[in-house]
Formats: C-alpha cells, sequence, structure tokens
C-alpha cells in the first residue's frame, strides 16, 4: 500500500541522467563539445562536502568535464569573486556552482551577482530569476526543476490544480511557486506568517513542503487524494541511540494516510536535484554554442 504512493526520486533521476549522458554524448560526438561543470566549495562543512563529491561523480558519470575548486574557510570575499571571474572566462567551464551556505566574511548576494548569467546552472542570478518569473525561459533552479518533472510524471497535466507551497526562499519556494503557475496551476505561497497553515494545506491537490521543519506538516493537513513533494532535509536524532537520520517536513507515516502520492526523504527530492544540475549544465552548453538544448 505504501510501496504504492511512493514517488521514487532515485528511480526518476535514474532515468533523467541516462537521457543527459545519451545527449551529453550526442553532443560530443555531433559538434565536439564536452559540457563542462566547476563546482567551488568554500570551507569544511561536512554535509557540502558530500553534496560536492555527488554533484562531481555524477558530472563525470553524464560525460561531462568536472572541475572543483576547494577553498579554505577563510578565504575572503575578493579571492572567491576571483576565482568566479576566471571561470566564467573559462570556454572550458559551461556551468559554475557555489555550494551554499558560505562563510560569514562572504556576501552571498555578491557572489551570485558575480556568476556569468549564462554559466549559473543553479539559476540564482538576478537574471535568471527575471527571465523565469517573465515566463521567458533563462535557467531553472534544480530542485523545483525537480519537482516538476516528478508532478509530471506523476500526475501528467497539472492544469487547474490548487498547488500549495510552503515556503518562500529564492531557492526554493519563490521558484517552485514560479513553475507551478507556468504550469497552469492556481498557487498559493504560505510561509512563517501565514494564519491557519493547516486549513491552507488542506485546499490543496497538490502540497509541496520547503520549510526545513522536521515533521511538520501533519498528516491531517493534508486533503485526501493529495500529492505531496517533501523538500526538506532535516537532520534529527534516530531511535537508536546516539544515531542520527534524516527526515522531510512532512510526517510521513501520517501523511501516507491521506496522500495518493508522496516523496520520501531521503530518495525523494534530492536525486533530482542533482541529475536538474545535470540537466542545466547541458542546457548551458547548448546555449553557449548557439545549439538548441535537447527536450528532455
Ligand atoms: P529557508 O530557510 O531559506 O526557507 C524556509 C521557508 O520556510 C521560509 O520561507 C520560512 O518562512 C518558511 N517557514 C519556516 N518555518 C515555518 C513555519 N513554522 N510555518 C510556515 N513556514 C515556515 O529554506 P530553503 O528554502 O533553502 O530550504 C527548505 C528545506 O528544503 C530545508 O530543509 C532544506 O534543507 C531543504 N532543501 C532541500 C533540497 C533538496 O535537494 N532536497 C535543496 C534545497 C533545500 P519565512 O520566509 O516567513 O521565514
Amino acid at each position: 500500500m505504501i510501496a504504492e504512493k511512493l514517488i521514487d526520486g532515485k528511480r526518476f533521476a535514474a532515468s533523467l541522467r541516462k537521457r543527459i549522458a545519451a545527449e551529453t554524448n550526442r553532443l560530443r560526438e555531433t559538434y565536439g563539445i564536452v559540457p563542462g561543470l566547476a563546482t567551488i566549495l568554500v570551507g569544511e562543512d561536512p554535509a557540502s562536502q558530500v553534496y560536492i563529491r555527488n554533484k562531481n561523480k555524477q558530472t563525470v558519470e553524464a560525460g561531462m568535464l568536472s572541475l572543483g575548486e576547494d577553498l579554505p574557510g577563510n578565504t575572503s570575499e575578493a579571492d572567491l569573486l576571483a576565482t568566479i571571474k576566471k571561470l566564467n572566462a573559462d570556454p572550458s567551464v559551461n556551468g559554475i556552482l557555489v555550494q551554499l551556505p558560505l562563510p560569514n566574511q562572504i556576501s552571498q548576494n555578491s557572489v551570485i551577482d558575480a556568476i556569468d548569467p549564462a554559466k549559473d546552472v543553479d539559476g540564482f542570478h538576478l537574471r535568471n530569476v527575471g527571465l523565469l518569473s517573465a515566463g521567458r525561459g533563462g535557467m531553472v533552479p534544480c530542485t523545483p526543476l525537480g519537482c516538476r518533472i516528478l508532478l509530471k510524471e506523476c500526475l501528467g497535466d497539472l492544469t487547474g490544480l490548487k498547488a500549495v507551497v510552503v515556503g518562500r526562499s529564492n531557492i526554493v519556494g519563490k521558484p517552485m511557486a514560479q513553475l507551478l503557475l507556468e504550469s497552469n496551476c492556481t498557487v498559493t505561497i504560505a510561509h512563517s506568517r501565514s494564519n491557519n497553515l493547516p486549513a491552507i494545506c488542506r485546499d490543496a491537490d497538490i502540497l509541496i513542503a520547503a520549510i526545513g521543519q522536521p515533521r511538520m506538516i501533519k498528516g491531517d493537513w493534508i486533503k485526501k487524494g493529495a500529492t505531496v513533494i517533501d523538500v526538506g532535509i532535516n537532520r534529527v536524532s534516530s531511535k537508536e541511540k546516539g544515531k542520527t537520520c534524516l527526515v522531510g517536513d512532512v510526517a510521513f507515516e501520517e501523511a501516507v494516510e491521506h496522500a495518493k502520492a508522496i516523496t520520501p526523504v531521503p530518495g525523494g527530492v534530492g536525486p533530482m536535484t542533482i541529475a536538474c544540475l545535470m540537466h542545466n549544465t547541458l542546457v548551458a552548453a547548448c546555449r553557449q554554442n548557439g545549439i538548441d538544448p535537447p527536450d528532455i
């Protein structure tokens, strides 16, 4: 019963990566172009190190060039901006990703502003934010893009469905809402100042949780038959003494009783985010060479 309701992000991501690898191969054979992704990690945050290792591994597996810059935690903003300038000018680099969060001495906004918008595979640069909100393409942030792919795989056409996005960050909540709007959903964005959040959630055919609060969305907040996408990744202490585990923003065991389909944590949205990074790198490489990106 539960297995039937699970949206298996790992499986969808593997299939997406396969299609991306095939298109990357075609790009190399037809035009001699190898897409290149440069990642920048500042400091030694263990979770960030794991993310970057995964990203670099999957870049290579997709047949792309992977460049990694590991900078010490005390790197100055000027030095990081100089690194970005160098990568902006490097023709073998089509995509640049700076792992967030950054140490306090560095302004996140200055860093995002410094990345060439054409190489901004995270889709955080103001130019790409503007293009998305105007419905004019641009580079779409990886996590919301992955969520929309999952929704379309599960539901097909999203037209007319009521979508509620809980969370209004620039990285997840806001671009997620834009993408759902683009897919003809009726979209509500909720946040920490929203009144009566349970009632707002109960109205949703599609519920996206991007909050950062472990198991906050309860089962009875979910409309019978809704599709639930849990973006949250929260580390909590596990039942096993002295150990920790990852949980989402949705109380999964309760929610699965009400939902038609739901993403697990881990194994839901996370794998799609990295696959979409590969997708964006491929798209960036095509556009920078005047080639129409493949429709994947
Ligand atoms: P932010 O902290 O930037 O934003 C959280 C949002 O949730 C804010 O808009 C905040 O509202 C809202 N919020 C916080 N508490 C409540 C509450 N009690 N009730 C209603 N709304 C609340 O987080 P991110 O968007 O960056 O990330 C959200 C989650 O997704 C995190 O767990 C993160 O780890 C995860 N994540 C997962 C990814 C993946 O690949 N699976 C990728 C990126 C993030 P307000 O604006 O009012 O403060």
